[in-house]
């Protein structure tokens, strides 16, 4: 297996060697082939089982998996394994152990692997935010196996370890990750989504999947010249820099030619994630110089998001191994477009049926579109549930900024859906679909659809893309976790209220349709199919009454408001405890981050900028001096001190704003207020400081400033 295929001698020299992806794909990760070889039948029907249907394994089970697991993996040259999980730190954690046991009489050691340690780790949980969940002495905390995400090994200086996808809580049960609530929320979707589908008469379907597609976007810069950049080491983004004289106007990196040191790296990087199953599929340049997007091919929604995971990992290390860096950031850079991740969902049957396929015949539109209107439903009631789920410190630079979705949530349906919404909001009943769909006529009869009747609205945070929504506020860096729990569990309450309602009802036809109609009319203010960057939608969307929460701060309210609480209590997703401590958590993340940046910027101002700019003056006046001595013009000489000077004297000021607001908001209680503080008071001095250093940028001489510039940044690569 993974043997490569060389090129012959005479080849192109600037060609890599080949790979032969399909003997490569998966050969590193513990999958249903390598169970169904090593395992014995029993266990390994056992173990579906308990993929398939949440079954617990029983003990002597998960020791014959975790010897199997153990024995493949060190096969693959593995010493050691992980409980990998995804704490609320943002990222993922993983806590080493090697495979040896207590030395023999002989001084030899065993590998060994029991089925506990596969199941269950403990790694000390004091230092992971809890958000007041656990205290500081009850530092108990459990990794379980989720045995539906496969085990992997992975590749990298550490040598080989396997890496066991996991969820993390508490002593006491409660979720302290991402995982936990997001299985939970798989679970409400499904139960709820089988009742609909029941109701039209599936008999058949056994469970119905969340399918999630995250497009990744990310920036690459020179590894060097990152190093001389504090910001970016500290924070993952410029937090000073002006304009180049280019910048992305000429829409030239768009799709454009990938370039061959970029090109060698999206091959490893392919490489490494074929390895380890993941489906890395499409590779370009995107909208901002130096930025890239690779997207996979949608999984299971926790698949999914574990490969998130991995990629942004691998992206990361690839990076390294080619003198580059990854910037993960959603604003790495002022005035070119930032990063997100679109979030590709829809429902899925275990016997491959998507819910949100319009369908050929009229029987399968008329599911089709409860199941639409459903969602109209959820996003309207909880958009604000949906805006907070992206809400990161990056993601406030972007939504609303001209280059992401605006931070009003609204759908975007296409010319052909909002027309057949119209026709039931305004008669009733829809009778036919535009472009040549089949007109129907008959009172209870709904139009055939015709897929892909529409264009595409890039501007949208929430579109409809043919059998799919795509849910496009995501930030490059966050987990696309968070945003998927609340879509599977607002959907998950709207088809819970909708078979209420249409369960046991006499006329079927009637209950559908009616329930249908209602929802259309009453949601219909969500949808907007226009252009969601103009200013007239901020206004109009204003009027319709629809929330446009521009920020982190104004967001996380959302999580605790009475509505969600009793909605993740209901679907058993959260607790009211734990999306308390989520709201806690994230308060302290953001104040975290902002008090980050603006340390950062103070010691850069400090010990940079000022020094070299007080240097660079010194030169200047010495100059003026020389000059005049020489008796020629210094108009010129004097002209550009003056303004230098006056900058600098800008700049200190500023400084000193700076470091007064963030050692008062330093010194505040940590939560909401201070959370706050930081966004309304310290990000505005961070912009006051910055804006004379750039302005300095573009007048003083390039040798005497301490850092590369954006050109050197983004067009240097
Ligand atoms: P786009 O629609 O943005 O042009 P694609 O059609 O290639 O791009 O899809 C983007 C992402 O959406 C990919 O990750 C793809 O696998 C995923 N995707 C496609 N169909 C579905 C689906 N039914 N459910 C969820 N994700 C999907
Ligand atoms: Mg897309």
């Amino acid at each position: 297996m993974g043997k490569k295929i060389s090129l012959k001698k005479g080849s192109r020299e600037d060609m890599s060697e080949l790979v032969n992806v399909a003997a490569i794909f998966g050969e590193d990760v513990f999958n249903d082939t390598v169970m169904q070889e090593r395992l014995p039948k029993k266990v390994y029907k056992e173990l579906k089982k308990a993929i398939g249907e949440g079954k617990e394994l029983d003990p002597s089970t998960a020791d014959v998996i975790a010897h199997e697991m153990k024995e493949w993996a060190i096969e693959k040259g593995a010493t050691h394994y992980t409980h990998w999980f995804q704490p609320l730190t943002g990222v993922t954690a993983e806590k080493h152990d090697s495979f040896i046991s207590a030395p023999l009489s002989s001084g030899k050691v065993l590998m060994s692997f029991s089925g506990k340690e596969l199941i269950k780790g403990e790694p000390d949980a004091s230092s992971f935010p809890s958000g007041g969940l656990r205290a500081t002495f009850e530092a108990r905390g459990y990794t379980a196996w989720d045995c539906t995400s496969p085990a992997f090994v992975r590749h990298d200086a550490a040598g080989a370890t396997l890496c066991i996808p996991t969820a993390f809580c508490s002593y006491t049960g409660e979720a302290l990750d991402q995982k936990t609530p997001l299985l939970r929320s798989m679970e409400a979707v499904n139960t709820q989504a089988l009742r609909l589908i029941r109701l039209f008469g599936n008999t058949t379907s056994k469970k119905v999947t969340p399918s999630v597609g995250p497009e990744q976007e990310y920036f690459l810069v020179d590894a060097e010249k990152f190093q001389q950049r504090k910001d970016l080491i500290y924070t993952g983004r410029t937090l000073f820099g002006a304009m180049p004289p280019k910048g992305q106007e000429l829409d030239d990196h768009y799709f454009g030619t990938i370039r061959q040191r970029i090109a060698g790296f999206m091959k490893d990087v392919n490489e490494q994630l074929w390895k380890v199953g993941v489906t890395a599929k499409t590779q370009h340049n995107e909208v901002a110089p130096a930025q890239h997007e690779l997207a996979p091919i949608y999984a299971e929604a926790n698949v999914a998001v574990d490969h998130n995971h991995i990629v942004m990992q691998t992206l990361k290390r690839v990076a390294c191994q080619h003198g580059m860096k990854c910037l993960l950031h959603e604003k790495p850079f002022a005035g070119v477009n930032g990063s997100g991740k679109h979030n590709n969902w829809s429902l899925t049957t275990d016997d491959g049926k998507n819910l949100l396929d319009p369908g050929k015949t009229p029987h399968e539109n008329i599911q089709f579109l409860l199941v639409l209107t459903c969602i109209l439903k959820a996003v309207d009631e909880h958009a604000d549930l949906l805006r907070e789920s992206a809400a990161d410190p990056g993601n406030d630079h972007r939504l609303g900024a001209n280059e992401a979705p605006p931070a009003i949530i609204s759908i975007f349906l296409g010319e052909q859906l909002e027309d057949v919404l119209e026709q039931l909001v305004n008669t009733g009943e829809a009778t036919h679909s535009l472009k040549g769909g089949k007109l129907e006529t008959g009172v209870r009869t709904l139009p055939e659809l015709a897929k892909d009747a529409t264009d595409r609205n890039r501007t949208s945070p929430f579109a409809f893309t043919g059998n799919k929504f795509e849910f496009r506020m995501v930030g490059s860096r966050d987990s696309i976790a968070g945003p998927n729990v609340v879509l599977n569990t607002i959907v998950a309450e709207a088809f819970a209220e909708a078979c209420d309602a249409i369960e046991g009802a006499e006329d079927f036809q009637k209950a559908v349709h009616d329930q249908i109609k209602k929802y259309a009319v009453e949601h219909q203010k969500i949808v907007f199919n226009g252009n969601g960057y103009s200013d007239e939608w901020i206004e109009e969307a204003k009027r319709r009454g629809l929330p446009n929460i521009k920020s982190m701060v104004e967001a996380i309210p959302a999580l605790t408001t009475e509505k969600s609480v009793e909605m993740f209590e209901k679907f058993k997703v959260f607790t009211k405890a734990e999306l308390e401590s989520r709201a806690e958590i994230k308060f302290e993340n953001y104040a975290k981050a902002i008090n980050i940046e603006a340390r950062t910027m103070i010691d850069m101002a400090s010990k940079q900028f000022i020094p070299a700019v007080i240097k660079y003056t010194k030169e200047l006046a010495d100059t003026v001096v020389a000059v005049k001595a020489a008796g020629a013009d210094t108009d010129v000489q004097s002209d550009l001190l003056k303004e230098v000077s006056a900058l600098l004297g800008k700049t200190k000021q500023a400084l000193t704003q700076l470091i007064q607001v963030t050692d008062q908001a330093a010194s505040m209680e940590e939560g909401e207020a201070q959370a706050r503080y930081y966004h309304f008071d310290v990000v505005p001095a961070m912009e006051a400081l910055r804006a004379p250093v750039d302005e300095l940028e573009m007048i003083v001489d390039k040798e005497a400033w301490p850092m590369p510039s954006y050109g050197d940044l983004i067009f240097e690569v």
